[in-house]
Order: structure tokens, then sequence, then C-alpha cells
């Protein structure tokens, strides 16, 4: 495992420093903050078996969109400029359309348009697709970890799951919002015997598939390292489908290796955070649907922002204290070393 990459900055085509406001969100790595992940809910109407136990007596908190809002105004004014909506299950929020299109209205001194993503298990999307990209939805993710129904019920744990699915993927395209992510985490034993399938669906559907390395957030407590499909295995089969192509990267923050196959048709990323680390060039935050910031998916700790702000902060002292948090943001993960601790919470609470 390497935990060498070198630290890069972001390709902001943006000034580094504000006109006239606020400098940009930097960590004591000399990394810039660019990426906020937002959680929206912690409900799910899925119950995905390297996510959530499948037990539905879980405590879920949210907050009311307006509290939403409020943060993301401030994290935007410190040079965050792509927001990620996530959970849980997004799509299950009523306010989504409205919230989509207030981020679409914010400005700051860095960014004259944000770029506003979604992930999400498509099952509500056939219906939303449009009304989320009327409302200023620039990207949509979805997650979907079987080419084929049965494999994929056993996984979600909801019967009909694929088909729906299958028509949120189409309605986003539809919409506008392709070139649609797909998601696939892959757990040894489960569905690992999809690789090959995925990458024809990549290239019948024009979607761009990414496999992700499961990552120890799960409540079930059944990652070990075997469970975990690595990026070379993952290459070595795609590339018995047909030849692999690198591709370069969208941005030096990009998280997945992407590639296409040798005649061009079809696109994979892989997401490697467990066998290829890429901590060195993370620009990204979280806030947890209960406003709690997290500076790392595997922080012991979180920030109670959204607590700080009911006692009556002012954006101006809420401000500082997200620079004093994001300056202590860790300068990796520890996964598969001695030292590694789980964090109490898991993926669905978190907000992936
Ligand atoms: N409900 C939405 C969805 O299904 O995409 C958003 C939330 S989900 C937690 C966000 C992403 O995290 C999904 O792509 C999911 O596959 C991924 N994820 C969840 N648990 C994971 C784990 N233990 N390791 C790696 N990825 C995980």
């Amino acid at each position: 495992m390497s935990h060498t990459l070198p630290i890069l900055e972001t390709s902001s085509p943006v000034a580094p420093l504000a006109v006239g406001g606020f400098e940009r969100l930097r960590d004591s790595h000399n990394r810039l903050i660019t990426d906020l992940r937002l959680s929206i809910t912690d409900r799910c109407n899925y119950r995905c078996v390297y996510c959530r136990t499948g037990n539905d007596g879980a405590q879920f908190s949210e907050l009311p969109m307006a509290d939403y809002a409020r943060l993301l105004r401030i994290f935007v004014s410190l040079g965050i400029e792509k927001v990620r909506l996530t959970g849980g299950e997004p799509l299950l929020r009523d306010g989504l359309l409205d919230l989509v299109r207030e981020i679409s209205e914010m400005r700051s001194d860095f960014v004259s348009k944000i770029d506003i993503a979604v992930t999400t298990n498509g099952h509500k999307l056939a219906g939303l697709a449009q009304p989320l990209k009327d409302a200023g939805l620039s990207r949509i993710t979805v997650s979907m970890d079987a080419v084929d129904s049965d494999t994929f019920a056993r996984i979600t744990r909801v019967p009909g799951s694929f088909e729906r699915v299958q028509a949120g993927i189409r309605a986003a395209q539809d919409a506008g919002l392709g070139p649609v992510k797909v998601n696939c985490v892959l757990l040894r034993g489960f569905n690992d015997s999809q690789i090959e399938a995925f990458a024809e669906f990549s290239r019948s559907e024009n979607v761009i598939v990414r496999f992700i390395e499961f990552m120890p957030l799960e409540e079930d407590r059944t990652w070990t390292p075997e469970t975990v499909v690595p990026l070379s295995e993952i290459v070595e089969r795609l590339n018995k489908v047909r030849p692999l192509v690198a591709l370069p990267a969208n941005n030096p923050s990009e998280t997945a290796r992407r590639y296409t196959f040798d005649d061009g048709v079809g696109e994979i990323g892989i997401i490697a955070p467990v066998s290829q680390p890429f901590c060195g060039q993370c620009s990204r935050i979280r806030l947890t649907s209960d406003g709690k910031i997290r500076t790392c998916l595997f922080s012991q700790s979180d920030h109670d922002l959204v607590g700080w702000m009911h006692r009556g902060e002012t954006d101006e002292e809420l401000r500082q204290r997200i620079r004093r948090i994001i300056e202590k943001k860790e300068a990796r993960h520890h996964i598969g070393e001695p030292s590694f601790l789980k964090p109490s919470r898991s993926m669905v609470h978190i907000g992936g």
C-alpha cells in the first residue's frame, strides 16, 4: 500500500484568494478544500449489505433544509465550489428540488457557478431526473452493484429494485444529466462475478461505470482485507474483456483512475481507497445530516457545526470555526494498518 502520493492543489481556474472577501479553505497539509459532501438525510429505502444492517430500528436525524442552506452559503463563501448531496437516500427528502435551486443561485468570490451533484440509489430517480435538471443539478451518480436483477435484489434487499434503478438511469440520460456515473462497490464472493458484465454495460448503455473498493464503513462489521477486490485484479480482468487504455484525470483531486477500451467505447473508473489511497490529493470534507463536520471518512470525531449555529453564532464566527476545524484535517486514513480504528459512524450515517 502506498501512502506517499504527492500533495497537489486543485486545478480550479479561479483566483486562489478572494478579491475582497475571505481566504479559501486550506488544511495544514496545504490541501485546498473545494468539495463538500452534504448528507441531507440518513434515512434510506435500501438495505445494501455492505452499508446497513437491514434492521429498521435505527434512529434517524436530519435538519430543516433552511439550516443546510445557511451552512452551505457559509461554506461557499470559503471557496467550496462543488457540492454533492448524498445520504442516506437524498431523493427521499422533501424540499430537495428547492435546495438544488437555491444552491444553483449561490455565488462567491471564487466561483460564479457551483457544481451540484447528487448520489442516489436511483429508486425514485425516474420521476425526479427532469425536475432535478430543471432545478440546476449538474451531474448525477447512481449506485448499482449488479447488472442482473437477482444479484441486485440480494444486495439491496428490496425486490424489484433493479428495474426501478434502470428506469432512473434512462430518465437521467433523457433529462440531459449524462454521462451518468454508475457506482459499484465490489464485495468478494457477492458481486465480483459481475466485473465483465459491467464492462459491457458501460459500453452498451453509455454510462461511466466506477468500481469502488469496499471500505470498513459498514454496520455489519463484515469487512476484512480479503473481502476487498483490489484495483489490480479489476484491471487484469477488464483487460481480458478488451485491452484497457488509461485516460487522464479530469482534475488533480479526482478519486477515480479512468480507463476506456482500445476501441474508445465505454468508460471505467476505479476508486481504490484501500489498495491505492489518494489522501494526498483530498479536497473533500463532509457535513452529516445532523449538521456535523467530518474532515475524513475515517475521522474518530466530528464537529457540531449546527450546534454552534443554533446557539446563535454569527456567520463570521461559524467561518472561523470551520477554518480551525479544516486546518486539522487528517493527513490520511490508516486502513489495513494495525493502528486502524473503525469510525463509530457507518457510511449511511456519515454520507457517502
Ligand atoms: N443512497 C445513496 C446511494 O445509494 O448512492 C447515497 C448514499 S450511499 C452511502 C453513497 C455511496 O457510498 C454509494 O455509492 C455506496 O455504494 C457507497 N458505499 C456505502 N458503503 C460503502 C462501503 N462500505 N465501502 C465503499 N463504498 C460504500
